[in-house]
């Protein structure tokens, strides 16, 4: 027997996949996912409420754990005497005044992001993206393998389009990606206008957040949001943008550095070396009043990562 796993973000493009899943395969086939970050605007899990009750459907609500790998990393800070080196590179060691200041804020929150980033100490970006991974795939994968185990083939459904980025462009509509399960992308070759079009004409709303000028729809703020996106959560959403600098302020914390951000310096950052000049320069209110201003200026060299939007590139297709 089959089982149908979409993975619904609460955008466009997973609820079109969700749609066609439900046309096209038996009942009781379909299995919803939803992975929950916890970095997403509470309208996302009202859209997903609003979906089970509008298509008769359960959706299964995975959520990552780490308390576990949180009181290790206590564990490990506070016995850790080693010279260690950070991402870029310099010796950094955990001074005991570190340790202290680490130990003070590291305990588990419950927010499977946040406590992610405490364990990793550092936020993710676009080249180290263990967002998706840990708080996505992970959770997908071990919920899909359960289902392989239970004798299940599984074929996983996921709405994204090729011309959504230049990581998606190459993707295939049916791929293997394990033993007894197959990766399908039914609206690869969609473009978003016939994506909204399809869920209209199905009678189904687009999540309340892309009327509010959200270009995408997942975390608030995602890692890869666009400049327009991060002036659009300052005005609409501020609660998100001081949430993410109580987060910046946890993270950095319980890193060696002592600093954290949480979106990561362009090249003329790495020069800042004051703990306080990093967060003066690229905090999250910084980038927000950045978001603001126009192109060029000595600021956009320092922020340049945030014009380029990018998606995620795993082989499942989790973030839009
Ligand atoms: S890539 Fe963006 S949407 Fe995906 S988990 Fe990371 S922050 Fe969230």
């Amino acid at each position: 027997m089959t089982k149908h796993v979409v993975s619904v973000s609460g955008g466009k493009d997973s609820t079109a996949t969700l749609l066609i899943a439900l046309d096209r395969c038996p009942p009781g086939s379909v299995v919803p996912i939803f992975c929950d970050t916890g970095n997403e605007h509470q309208a996302v899990h009202d859209y997903l409420a609003y979906l089970e009750q509008a298509l008769d459907i359960q959706i299964h609500r995975l959520k990552a754990d780490f308390t576990e790998q949180v009181m290790a990393k206590r564990r490990f800070i506070a016995r850790d005497v080693r010279i260690g080196r950070d991402d870029k590179g310099r010796k950094v060691r955990w001074t005991n005044k570190a340790k202290r200041r680490a130990l003070a804020v590291m305990h588990p929150s419950g927010n499977p992001f946040l406590d992610l980033c405490m364990i990793k100490t550092r936020f993710p970006s676009s080249a180290a993206q263990f967002c998706t991974g840990e708080l996505k795939r992970d959770p997908a994968v071990e919920f899909q393998l359960a289902l392989v185990d239970a004798g299940y083939r599984v074929i996983s459904w996921q709405g994204i389009r090729r011309d959504e980025s230049i990581n998606r462009r190459k993707k295939r509509k049916f791929e293997r990606i394990g033993p007894r399960m197959r990766a399908f992308r039914p609206i690869i070759d969609w473009s978003a206008e016939q994506v909204f079009a399809f869920a209209k004409a199905k009678g189904i709303e687009p999540n309340p957040l892309y009327r509010a000028g959200m270009g995408r729809v997942g975390c608030m703020p995602c890692i890869n949001c666009s400049k327009a996106d991060l002036r659009q959560i300052a005005v609409r959403f501020p609660d998100h943008i001081e949430r993410i600098a109580e987060w910046e302020g946890i993270v950095s914390a319980c890193s060696k550095r002592g600093s954290s951000t949480f979106f990561p310096p362009g090249t003329d950052a790495h020069a800042a070396q004051d703990v306080r000049e990093v967060f003066a320069a690229l905090g999250i209110r910084n980038r927000v009043e950045w978001s603001k201003t126009t192109r060029g200026g000595k600021q956009f060299d320092l922020l340049q990562v945030l014009d380029e939007p990018s998606t995620c590139s795993s082989v499942y297709g989790l973030c839009e």
